[in-house]
């Protein structure tokens, strides 16, 4: 199934016919993240519906940064948005592009909207301008200062730019409309005092521009042709078109929105997610439980399980919560199609071979992938002592439980069939150590005295093995809605959606495996090296998703 035998969606619809009727020669997006945060999964899909685009029209994607509020953002935010993006597969064209690059630009555009007599220095407070501006049902009243002369809106918006007044003190407007009903058309506020130092251009300004005024003017001088955004910047766009329309741009870009991403049992506002960090809730924007794309790659997500999803999402204008089980659902076949197999143990319990001579051992192999020979064979040794889970042991059990039991048999997986004869305890009556016998001549085969085992359990030598930590990561919160309803969504967190598991006993061949490898546990689910914690002397395993869905259930 490729991707190009879907059918189009409206934005490759509109881009296609764009194309088709020479409307434009070649296409140009863009993404334009705010550094005020790490991007998280529905940033994903915009970077995956943008690139996209650029990848399957023959055009190009600029990476631009928003940056026009400098108070909420940082350079560590820049970095670890260019990592993310490529991260998932994207590279954008050119260098990358900060709006600030546009602050000259934008500001000459802003005296040539006071020199057209269509802005103006307006001295009311924030409180007063919210009551000037009316309501849905009822016209705003125009500023007083809205008769200003030309001059001295120059001189007023000169001495803004040169500090001489405090912030919020005043700030420059545009004439636009004060009974529109669209409230953003109501003489907006395009600059604003600020008096703090930005990340790229430092103490040169202390006025910024608005998001509005800016995002139109930097889209038309990167010659952007299809400015793509989510649907809350529908009511935006007339005032997006009367920027162009009234400023002598270099291009007249056109802005189509689509439906945010939702997914539901997860957060993906930027704020809430900063605040989880903040406040320690979880371990840092890249914790592994975090719908961030950093968090989804020390999870173990892969970037074209994470394109996969969004595509399977589409891009539509319907508002929805996507289900959190199709993200789990992509990860899951990309992680069976392609994740090499791998034993190991998580409750460790020591299973002793008594026909088994001691110091001997043998070598079994196993396939590295049961559907694909592209996967080197795995070797294992096989002594006397081995470890298998706790959970496969049981001193006596019903026919449901197939692993094993004393007086049954069971297949160690790619090995020989044992019998388990007794069980040894602590004082405290735990199950320390399994008594067993092999079957001789069953590797490969079934006991000759017909006497089939039931089940197949996994094992790892108990002389020659990896020691590892595992963690069992779950959903982070336990609400299907967390934000939602006027819940608090710290309340939602789910306790066990982190579980620590050390002394786990790993096959042989995980000693070479690198961060950001990628194993199914067999019988366990899917596990990945952990970036930040794992090392060789100490290999850290993050469970990425379990064999099976048990969300529904
Ligand atoms: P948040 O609400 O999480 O703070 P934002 O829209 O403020 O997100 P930006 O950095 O401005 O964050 O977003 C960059 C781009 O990603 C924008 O074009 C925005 O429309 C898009 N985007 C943000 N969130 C989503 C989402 N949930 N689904 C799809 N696109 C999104
Ligand atoms: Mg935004």
């Amino acid at each position: 199934m490729s991707e190009t035998e879907k059918p189009l969606n409206f934005i490759e619809r509109i881009i296609r016919d764009d194309l088709e009727q020479g409307a434009v020669k070649q296409i140009t997006t863009r993404f334009p993240p705010e550094p005020n945060g790490y991007l998280h999964i529905g940033h994903a899909k915009s970077i995956c519906l943008n690139f996209g685009l650029a990848r399957d029209f023959g055009g190009t994607c600029n990476l631009r940064f928003d940056d026009t509020n400098p108070a909420k953002e940082e350079v560590e935010y820049v970095e670890s948005i260019k990592r993310d993006v490529q991260w998932l597969g994207f590279q954008w064209d050119g260098d990358i592009r900060f709006t600030s690059d546009y602050f000259d630009q934008l500001h000459e555009w802003a005296v040539h909207l006071i020199k057209e007599g269509k802005a103006f220095v307006c001295d009311l407070s924030a409180e007063e301008m919210r009551e000037y501006r009316g309501g849905l049902t009822e016209a705003g009243k125009d500023s007083p200062y809205k008769t200003r002369t030309v001059e001295e809106n120059l001189e007023l918006f000169e001495k803004m730019r040169l500090g001489e007044f405090d912030e919020g003190a005043c700030a420059l407007r545009v004439k636009v409309d004060m009974a529109s009903p669209n409230m953003h058309m109501r003489d907006p506020v395009i600059y604003r005092i600020k008096k703090a130092s930005h990340h790229q251009t430092g103490d040169k300004w202390c006025i910024y521009p608005s998001y509005d005024y800016a995002h139109g003017q930097s889209d038309a001088l990167e010659g952007i042709t299809h400015s793509v955004c989510t649907l809350e910047f529908e009511e935006h766009r007339p005032l997006y078109e009367w920027f162009i329309e009234n400023l002598p741009v270099p291009a007249t870009p056109h802005q189509y929105e689509f439906s945010r991403l939702e997914v539901n049992y997860t957060v993906t506002s930027k704020r809430k997610l900063k605040q989880l960090v903040d406040e320690n809730h979880v371990d840092g924007w890249d914790d592994p439980r975090m719908p961030t794309v950093s968090g989804m790659r020390r999870r173990g997500f892969t970037p074209a399980s994470i394109r996969e999803f969004c595509d399977m999402v589409g891009v539509t204008k319907v508002k929805g919560v996507v289900d959190m089980g199709m993200l789990e659902f992509a990860i899951r076949e990309d992680l069976n199609k392609n994740a090499s197999r791998a034993m190991c143990v998580l409750h460790p319990l020591k299973v002793t071979l008594t026909n088994y001579p001691e110091g001997q051992a043998e070598t079994m192999v196993a396939p590295g992938h049961p559907q694909r020979d592209d996967f080197p064979e795995r070797e294992m040794p096989f002594t006397r002592e081995l470890w298998i889970d706790q959970d496969d042991f049981r001193e006596s059990a019903n026919k449901k439980y197939k692993r094993l039991v004393i007086g049954k048999r069971v297949r160690l997986r790619n090995s020989y069939v044992i019998e388990a004869d007794e069980c040894v305890k602590d004082a405290d009556d735990n199950i320390i150590e399994v008594k067993a016998r092999i079957i001789e001549n069953t590797v490969g085969n079934n006991p000759e005295d017909g006497i089939k085992p039931k089940g197949v359990i996994h094992w790892v030598s108990a002389d020659q093995n990896v020691n590892c930590e595992v963690r069992l990561y779950d959903r982070l919160f336990t609400d299907i809605a967390p934000d939602a309803g006027g819940k608090d969504f710290l309340e939602c967190i789910n306790p066990d959606s982190l579980e620590v598991l050390s002394g786990c006993k790993a096959e042989m061949s995980l000693a070479n495996s690198g961060i950001e490898d990628r194993f199914q546990f067999e019988r366990e689910g899917y596990f990945v090296q952990d970036s930040k914690f794992s090392n060789p002397d100490a290999l850290v395993f993050n469970r990425v998703i379990s064999l099976r869905d048990t969300w529904g259930k």
